[in-house]
Formats: structure tokens, C-alpha cells, sequence
């Protein structure tokens, strides 16, 4: 049998200084709980994390990362320089890469392997907007984004962690309630068995905070979190974790 053990980790986006983040991050270095706590943090400051976080219980990690190796990719981040950086994660696919850098599903399988090829950990992220739920394709668009990533193979696929995150629920303060979060992660939890990883990590995204992240880490397909605003306070991410 296999043990999903339980994850949060904060995705800070384009926010913070390096003073501000020092005091951040000293407020969580000494994070002992019993869920895998990380945060991702803008390239600038992997360094500060690394530093910071060295020798503690939190890991660290990056926002995206290049699907290539090396090479004349200006403005581009590599796997392995995040590997250089003691990253554990990466974010993959973040519904903001998607719509402001036209990401696609392809990139995003690309993306994928390249993290794992660097030893890393790619947190695969999903969802779809509030459109597309309404006209009744959640289904349909989830089985496209999850498609070129589940293609990757067994021994890629038991290297990532999912992150379902719609796109209405991220930054808007409206989380998905636990029983549309539930069911939403069933269906993925359901791709994954047909795929012969079950043990895959889903997290759900979408204004997870300290008043709501209990109930949602209740349901029985939901593995931890992937925590935008919230992550930006340590007690509130501290409490998340608590949770
Ligand atoms: C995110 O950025 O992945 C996210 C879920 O943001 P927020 O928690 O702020 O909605």
C-alpha cells in the first residue's frame, strides 16, 4: 500500500523583496508539522530560500522552468540551474503562464519531463475557467490538459504532483467548495488509476486559506494544497499547513 503523505506549497508569484522575505522566510524555518511544506519563490530569490531554508523541514522550489536543456533561450530558466539551486519543485502550468504566455498542453508535457530529467519534482498544474465549467466541459478540457502529461509514462508519471486549480477560484477569493473540489479531483485521482499511478499527489488550488483549508483537506481525493495569496503570511500559511 502506498501513503499519500500530505503537501502544501506556497507559490508566492511576482511578490516580495529581499526584506520582506527574509522575515518570511525565517518565520517558517521552523516549520515542524507533520505535512511537506515548500514555497516557490520568484528566480531572483532562490538563493535567499536556499539559504534561508537550509537545514530546515521546508523545501523550495520555482514557478516554471525552461523545456529546454541549455542553449540561446534568452530570459529562459533551466532545470538543471534550478537543480544548482537545491529546488525540490517546480510549478508546471500555472493557469497564469497559460493565459498571459500561452503555455500549451504540449509545452507543458515538455516542461514536465524536463524537470524530472533535472531530478525535480514538476507540480503539473490544471483547471479550467469559469466559461468552460459552465458550458459543461470541465470533464472535457481536464482529459486535454492531463493528456500529453499522463502520455509521459509510468516511471515520469510517478515522479509529479497534480495541482487542480480552476481558474475562478485563483486569486478571486471564491475557493471551489470541498464537494466541487472533491469531485473534480475524483476524476483526475480516476485518470491516474487508469494510468497505473493512483499514488500521484493531487493538490487543489484556488483562495485556499486558513478559515478553508480544513474542510477541503477533509475530502478523501485531496492531497494538500497549492496556496497563492495566503502563502504571502506565515502564520496564515503556517495554519494551512496546521490544517
Ligand atoms: C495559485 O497561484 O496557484 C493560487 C491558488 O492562488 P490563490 O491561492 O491566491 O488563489
Amino acid at each position: 500500500d502506498f501513503i499519500r503523505k500530505r503537501l502544501v506549497i506556497g507559490n508566492w508569484k511576482m511578490h516580495g523583496t529581499s526584506v520582506q522575505n527574509a522575515a518570511l522566510l525565517s518565520s517558517l524555518g521552523d516549520y515542524a508539522g507533520s505535512a511537506e511544506l515548500a514555497v516557490c519563490v520568484p528566480f531572483p530569490y532562490l538563493a535567499q530560500a536556499s539559504q534561508s531554508l537550509e537545514g530546515s523541514a521546508i523545501s523550495w522550489g520555482a514557478q516554471d522552468v525552461s523545456a529546454h536543456a541549455q542553449g540561446a533561450y534568452t530570459g529562459e530558466v533551466s532545470a538543471a540551474m534550478l537543480a544548482d539551486f537545491a529546488c525540490r519543485w517546480v510549478l508546471v502550468g500555472h493557469s497564469e503562464r497559460r493565459a498571459y504566455h500561452g503555455e500549451t498542453d504540449a509545452l507543458v508535457a515538455d516542461k514536465t519531463q524536463a524537470a524530472i530529467g533535472a531530478g525535480l519534482t514538476p507540480v503539473v498544474c490544471i483547471g479550467e475557467t469559469l466559461a468552460e465549467r459552465e458550458a459543461g466541459r470541465l470533464q472535457e478540457v481536464m482529459l486535454r490538459q492531463l493528456d500529453q502529461v499522463l502520455a509521459l509514462g509510468g516511471d515520469a508519471l510517478s515522479r509529479i504532483v497534480l495541482a487542480y486549480e480552476p481558474v475562478w477560484a485563483i486569486g478571486t477569493g471564491q475557493s471551489a467548495t470541498p464537494e466541487l473540489a472533491q469531485e473534480a479531483h475524483a476524476f483526475i485521482r480516476a485518470q491516474l488509476e487508469r494510468a497505473g499511478q493512483p499514488q500521484v499527489r493531487v493538490l487543489y488550488g484556488g483562495s485556499v486559506n486558513a478559515a478553508n483549508a480544513a474542510s477541503l483537506f477533509e475530502m478523501p481525493d485531496i492531497d494538500g494544497a497549492l496556496v497563492g495569496g495566503a502563502s504571502l503570511q506565515a502564520q496564515e500559511f503556517l495554519r494551512i499547513a496546521a490544517s
